[in-house]
């Protein structure tokens, strides 16, 4: 889609430190990390939200969520991490192209202490 970041990201036009792509799955580090391990794990089709790809592509929302387990897993927080996906501006979603945040390495109990 035009104008959007993670698309350009994905067409190669932007660079990003990735850490795992298939044909319909990429995940690459966040440019602003808030934990020590922090990856992006988003669609390589354009979908808007977590929501919208889960009504419009029950397939690729599995493969998401099975790349986020595999980033973990490779990452050294399989064991531990938090998979996040802010939807609507109103949660604090800043790109409208769908990406689960893989976080990790600190402690990540809930709620915070
Ligand atoms: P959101 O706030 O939408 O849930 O998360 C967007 C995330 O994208 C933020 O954590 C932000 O640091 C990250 N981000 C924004 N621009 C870039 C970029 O150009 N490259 C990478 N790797 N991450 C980005
Ligand atoms: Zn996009």
């Amino acid at each position: 889609m035009a104008d959007c970041l993670f698309c350009s990201i994905v067409a190669g036009d932007i660079p990003a430190d990735i850490v795992l792509s298939t044909d319909d799955v990429l995940a690459f580090r966040d440019i602003q990390p808030q934990a020590p391990i922090h990856v992006l794990v988003i669609p390589t089709a354009h979908h808007s939200s977590i929501g919208e790809l889960a009504a419009a592509s029950p397939e690729v929302t599995a493969l998401l969520l099975q790349a986020a387990r595999q980033v973990a897993v490779a990452e050294g927080i399989g064991d531990a991490y938090r998979l996040v996906f802010n939807t609507g501006a109103g949660a604090g979603q800043s790109v409208f192209h769908v990406h689960g945040h893989v976080l990790g390495g600190r402690d990540l109990t809930w709620p915070p202490g």
